[in-house]
C-alpha cells in the first residue's frame, strides 16, 4: 500500500479508487486523514500505526463525510477526531452508516469493528481556525463545493496539504455540493499557494503532488474543468477521456457536473 514517503510525511494507497490515507509523525503526535477501504488495507495501517505510536497522541482528520472516506475510522477508537462542524453535525449519519455497511455486505468483508459515524473531538467551525501540536501548527480551510463539509488542513513547517477530494490527477471536480462553492474553494486554494510555502499536496484519491509546478498544474486544471463545463462540456469531455484512464467509470458524474453547473446559472 505505501505509495510516498518523504520526512515527517507517509501516504499509503489503496487498491480502490487510489484512495488515499496520509500519515504525519510529528514529535508529539501522529496525524492520519481517512483510513481506508479493504479490512487488510486497514489492519496494515493500523500496524504501521501503531509499531510509531509509543506515547503519542493519534489524530484523524476526516477530510469528508463521503461513506469511502470514514469506512476505516472504526479501528482507531482511541483517536482524537478532527472534522468540520457540518460534519459533525451531519443530518443524515445513518445513511452514511448505512453505505459502509451495504458496501461490506455487497463484497462479503467481515471487520473486527463496527461501522460508526464519528464523534468529533476537534470540531472547525471557522476558516482558518488552528491548532498547535508541539512545534507543528494545523490550519483548517473550510472546502465546501465536493462535498459541503469538507475540510483542507495545512501542516506547517513542513508544507503539507491534505486536500480531501480536491485537486486529484485521477479524477476531474466531483461537484456533489455546489458549483459556485467550488469555484470559492478553487479561489481558497490560490490564495493558500501564494501565501504558504506547500511541498507537498495530498489528494483524497491518486498521487501526492511534490513539486510546485505540478501542485499548481493541478489547480490549473481544476479552475480549467469548472470554466468549460459552462462554456464548451463536450470538448471538455474529449479532454477529460485523454486525460483520465478510469474516465469511463466516471463519466457520469461529468453529466451531473454539467447539469448541476448549468441549474446554478439558470
Ligand atoms: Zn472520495
Amino acid at each position: 500500500m505505501l505509495h510516498f514517503k518523504q520526512n515527517q510525511l507517509t501516504v499509503f494507497q489503496s487498491a480502490l479508487y487510489k484512495t488515499t490515507t496520509a500519515i504525519i509523525e510529528t514529535d508529539e503526535a501522529i496525524i492520519l486523514t481517512d483510513p481506508n477501504w479493504l479490512p487488510e488495507e486497514v489492519t496494515q495501517i493500523k500496524a504501521y500505526i501503531n509499531d510509531r505510536l509509543g506515547h503519542k497522541q493519534l489524530y484523524i482528520i476526516v477530510t469528508h463525510s463521503d461513506f469511502d472516506h470514514l469506512i476505516g475510522l472504526g479501528a482507531f477508537p482511541k483517536a482524537k477526531i478532527i472534522a468540520s462542524d457540518l460534519l459533525a453535525h451531519h443530518e443524515n449519519k445513518d445513511q452514511i452508516v448505512k453505505e459502509m455497511n451495504d458496501f461490506d455486505q455487497t463484497y462479503y468483508l467481515t471487520r473486527d469493528y463496527t461501522h460508526q459515524f464519528p464523534k468529533v473531538d476537534e470540531v472547525i467551525k471557522k476558516d482558518g481556525q488552528q491548532l498547535r501540536l508541539g512545534d507543528t501548527n494545523l490550519t483548517f480551510h473550510l472546502a465546501p463545493g465536493h462535498t459541503k463539509d469538507g475540510l483542507f488542513t495545512l501542516i506547517e513547517p513542513h508544507g503539507i496539504f491534505l486536500a480531501g477530494d480536491y485537486l486529484s490527477d485521477v479524477e476531474f471536480p466531483f461537484i456533489e455540493d455546489s458549483y459556485s462553492a467550488y469555484v470559492n474553494t478553487m479561489e481558497t486554494v490560490a490564495t493558500l499557494l501564494k501565501q504558504h510555502s506547500i511541498h507537498y499536496l495530498v489528494p483524497g484519491h491518486g498521487h501526492v503532488a511534490d513539486d510546485r509546478s505540478d501542485i499548481s498544474d493541478r489547480l490549473k486544471w481544476s479552475m480549467h474543468y469548472l470554466k468549460q463545463l459552462r462554456v464548451n462540456p463536450d470538448q471538455l469531455e474529449n479532454e477529460c477521456r485523454k486525460r483520465y484512464p478510469f474516465f469511463k467509470a466516471m463519466k457520469n458524474s461529468h453529466v451531473t457536473n454539467i447539469k448541476r453547473a448549468t441549474n446554478e446559472f439558470d
